[in-house]
Protein backbone atom coordinates (compact mmCIF):
# COMPACT_ATOMS: atom_id res chain seq x y z
CA UNK A 1 0.00 0.00 0.00
CA UNK A 2 1.35 3.61 -0.85
CA UNK A 3 2.87 5.61 2.17
CA UNK A 4 -0.07 8.56 1.95
CA UNK A 5 -2.74 5.42 1.90
CA UNK A 6 -1.37 3.81 4.65
CA UNK A 7 -1.08 7.18 6.63
CA UNK A 8 -4.73 7.91 6.23
CA UNK A 9 -5.75 4.47 7.27
CA UNK A 10 -3.69 4.54 10.26
CA UNK A 11 -5.25 7.94 11.24
CA UNK A 12 -8.76 6.86 10.61
CA UNK A 13 -8.16 3.84 12.97
CA UNK A 14 -6.60 5.99 15.80
CA UNK A 15 -9.50 8.31 15.27
CA UNK A 16 -11.97 5.13 15.69
CA UNK A 17 -10.25 3.47 18.30
CA UNK A 18 -8.58 6.01 20.35
CA UNK A 19 -11.69 7.04 22.93
CA UNK A 20 -11.81 9.99 25.00
CA UNK A 21 -12.82 9.89 28.22
CA UNK A 22 -14.07 13.31 29.99
CA UNK A 23 -13.11 14.03 33.67
CA UNK A 24 -10.94 11.06 34.10
CA UNK A 25 -9.07 10.09 36.40
CA UNK A 26 -10.15 13.35 37.74
CA UNK A 27 -12.13 16.09 36.90
CA UNK A 28 -10.86 18.56 34.13
CA UNK A 29 -8.61 15.26 32.26
CA UNK A 30 -10.54 14.70 28.92
CA UNK A 31 -7.87 10.59 28.78
CA UNK A 32 -6.98 9.41 25.88
CA UNK A 33 -8.34 5.65 26.19
CA UNK A 34 -6.34 3.22 23.84
CA UNK A 35 -7.77 0.11 24.67
CA UNK A 36 -10.41 -0.11 22.32
CA UNK A 37 -7.20 0.33 20.19
CA UNK A 38 -5.30 -2.82 21.42
CA UNK A 39 -8.11 -5.01 21.74
CA UNK A 40 -8.60 -4.78 17.66
CA UNK A 41 -5.98 -7.07 16.24
CA UNK A 42 -5.69 -4.80 13.48
CA UNK A 43 -5.23 -1.68 14.99
CA UNK A 44 -2.82 -2.69 17.77
CA UNK A 45 -0.70 -4.49 14.77
CA UNK A 46 -0.66 -1.34 12.52
CA UNK A 47 0.06 0.99 15.56
CA UNK A 48 3.06 -1.31 16.32
CA UNK A 49 4.46 -1.04 12.61
CA UNK A 50 3.89 2.43 12.37
CA UNK A 51 5.61 3.48 15.66
CA UNK A 52 9.09 0.86 14.99
CA UNK A 53 8.88 2.68 11.17
CA UNK A 54 8.56 6.31 12.81
CA UNK A 55 10.93 5.51 15.47
CA UNK A 56 13.30 3.92 11.76
CA UNK A 57 13.08 7.39 9.80
CA UNK A 58 13.90 9.27 13.22
CA UNK A 59 16.83 7.27 14.64
CA UNK A 60 20.08 7.42 12.57
CA UNK A 61 21.57 4.46 12.83
CA UNK A 62 20.79 1.29 14.88
CA UNK A 63 18.64 1.02 18.01
CA UNK A 64 20.05 -1.29 20.98
CA UNK A 65 17.36 -1.10 23.52
CA UNK A 66 13.32 0.23 23.38
CA UNK A 67 11.83 1.56 27.09
CA UNK A 68 8.71 1.35 28.25
CA UNK A 69 7.05 3.35 30.75
CA UNK A 70 4.71 1.77 33.17
CA UNK A 71 2.24 0.88 33.03
CA UNK A 72 0.42 1.72 28.68
CA UNK A 73 4.34 2.41 27.51
CA UNK A 74 5.22 -1.53 28.07
CA UNK A 75 1.93 -2.81 25.92
CA UNK A 76 3.42 -0.48 23.07
CA UNK A 77 7.08 -0.69 23.68
CA UNK A 78 7.73 -4.25 23.92
CA UNK A 79 6.13 -5.43 20.25
CA UNK A 80 7.91 -2.35 19.33
CA UNK A 81 11.15 -3.47 20.30
CA UNK A 82 10.78 -6.48 18.71
CA UNK A 83 9.55 -5.34 15.58
CA UNK A 84 12.85 -3.03 15.47
CA UNK A 85 15.27 -5.97 16.48
CA UNK A 86 16.04 -4.22 19.97
CA UNK A 87 16.04 -5.60 23.55
CA UNK A 88 13.13 -4.02 25.76
CA UNK A 89 13.37 -2.31 29.22
CA UNK A 90 11.08 -1.42 31.27
CA UNK A 91 10.91 2.03 33.55
CA UNK A 92 8.65 1.39 36.43
CA UNK A 93 7.17 2.95 38.97
CA UNK A 94 8.97 3.27 42.81
CA UNK A 95 9.37 -0.12 44.40
CA UNK A 96 8.94 -2.49 41.83
CA UNK A 97 12.08 -3.12 40.24
CA UNK A 98 14.73 -5.88 42.39
CA UNK A 99 17.90 -4.81 42.31
CA UNK A 100 19.97 -1.56 42.10
CA UNK A 101 17.89 1.39 40.59
CA UNK A 102 17.91 5.01 39.64
CA UNK A 103 14.98 7.00 40.44
CA UNK A 104 13.34 9.97 39.55
CA UNK A 105 10.71 12.14 41.31
CA UNK A 106 8.77 14.29 38.66
CA UNK A 107 5.14 15.98 38.53
CA UNK A 108 2.49 14.58 36.03
CA UNK A 109 -0.36 16.19 34.36
CA UNK A 110 -2.80 14.90 37.47
CA UNK A 111 -0.21 13.46 39.75
CA UNK A 112 3.20 12.99 41.07
CA UNK A 113 5.49 9.93 40.43
CA UNK A 114 8.83 8.19 41.22
CA UNK A 115 9.88 6.03 38.39
CA UNK A 116 13.31 3.84 38.51
CA UNK A 117 15.11 2.04 36.31
CA UNK A 118 17.59 -0.92 36.56
CA UNK A 119 21.06 0.31 36.93
CA UNK A 120 22.71 -2.39 34.68
CA UNK A 121 19.82 -1.91 31.80
CA UNK A 122 21.89 -0.70 29.73
CA UNK A 123 25.68 -0.50 28.76
CA UNK A 124 27.87 2.29 28.26
CA UNK A 125 26.87 4.03 25.14
CA UNK A 126 23.75 1.93 24.21
CA UNK A 127 21.26 4.04 21.33
CA UNK A 128 17.89 4.22 23.33
CA UNK A 129 14.45 4.81 22.05
CA UNK A 130 11.74 5.30 24.71
CA UNK A 131 8.51 4.80 23.76
CA UNK A 132 5.24 5.76 25.15
CA UNK A 133 1.51 5.61 24.58
CA UNK A 134 0.54 9.98 25.31
CA UNK A 135 3.21 12.73 25.52
CA UNK A 136 1.16 15.30 27.46
CA UNK A 137 3.20 17.70 29.74
CA UNK A 138 6.05 15.62 28.67
CA UNK A 139 7.37 15.12 32.77
CA UNK A 140 7.84 11.38 32.08
CA UNK A 141 9.82 11.96 29.09
CA UNK A 142 11.80 13.77 30.47
CA UNK A 143 11.97 11.85 33.79
CA UNK A 144 12.76 8.99 31.64
CA UNK A 145 15.37 10.27 29.57
CA UNK A 146 16.94 11.28 32.68
CA UNK A 147 16.98 8.04 33.89
CA UNK A 148 18.41 6.55 30.83
CA UNK A 149 21.33 9.19 30.96
CA UNK A 150 22.10 8.09 34.56
CA UNK A 151 22.81 4.65 33.00
CA UNK A 152 25.25 6.60 30.57
CA UNK A 153 23.11 5.33 27.33
CA UNK A 154 22.26 7.69 24.81
CA UNK A 155 18.59 8.69 23.93
CA UNK A 156 18.35 8.59 20.28
CA UNK A 157 14.67 9.34 19.74
CA UNK A 158 10.98 9.06 21.74
CA UNK A 159 8.23 7.87 19.94
CA UNK A 160 4.62 8.52 21.14
CA UNK A 161 1.22 7.38 20.36
CA UNK A 162 -0.41 10.70 20.50
CA UNK A 163 0.89 13.61 21.33
CA UNK A 164 -1.50 16.85 23.15
CA UNK A 165 0.32 19.38 21.46
CA UNK A 166 -2.14 22.03 23.47
CA UNK A 167 -0.06 20.94 26.51
CA UNK A 168 3.61 21.69 25.16
CA UNK A 169 5.04 18.91 26.23
CA UNK A 170 7.48 19.22 23.14
CA UNK A 171 8.65 22.65 23.14
CA UNK A 172 8.25 22.25 27.10
CA UNK A 173 9.78 19.56 29.37
CA UNK A 174 10.31 17.38 26.38
CA UNK A 175 12.39 20.46 24.64
CA UNK A 176 15.08 19.03 22.64
CA UNK A 177 14.61 15.39 21.88
CA UNK A 178 14.17 14.17 18.81
CA UNK A 179 10.54 13.08 18.84
CA UNK A 180 7.86 11.64 16.78
CA UNK A 181 4.05 11.51 17.24
CA UNK A 182 2.06 9.20 15.12
CA UNK A 183 -1.46 11.82 15.99
CA UNK A 184 -1.10 15.33 16.98
CA UNK A 185 -4.18 16.53 18.94
CA UNK A 186 -3.97 20.24 18.72
P1 LIG B 1 3.08 13.85 30.94
O1 LIG B 1 4.15 13.43 31.88
O2 LIG B 1 2.31 15.03 31.45
O3 LIG B 1 3.58 14.05 29.54
O4 LIG B 1 2.01 12.67 30.93
C1 LIG B 1 2.24 11.55 30.15
C2 LIG B 1 1.93 10.29 30.90
O5 LIG B 1 0.69 10.37 31.59
C3 LIG B 1 1.82 9.15 29.93
O6 LIG B 1 2.51 8.04 30.47
C4 LIG B 1 0.33 8.88 29.78
O7 LIG B 1 0.06 7.50 29.89
C5 LIG B 1 -0.32 9.65 30.93
N1 LIG B 1 -1.29 10.67 30.47
C6 LIG B 1 -1.19 12.00 30.67
N2 LIG B 1 -2.24 12.65 30.19
C7 LIG B 1 -3.03 11.71 29.64
C8 LIG B 1 -4.28 11.75 28.96
N3 LIG B 1 -4.93 12.91 28.76
N4 LIG B 1 -4.80 10.58 28.51
C9 LIG B 1 -4.13 9.41 28.71
N5 LIG B 1 -2.96 9.32 29.34
C10 LIG B 1 -2.41 10.44 29.82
Amino acid sequence: MPVGETRVRLDALLDALVEDVPDFPKPGVLFKDITPLLRDPTGFAATVEALASAASELVDGAIDKVVGIEARGFILAAPVALAVGAGFVPVRKAGKLPGVTHAVTYELEYAESTLEVREDAFRSGERVLVVDDVLATGGTIAATVELVRECEAEVAGVAVLLELAFLGGRRGKAAGLPLTALRVVS
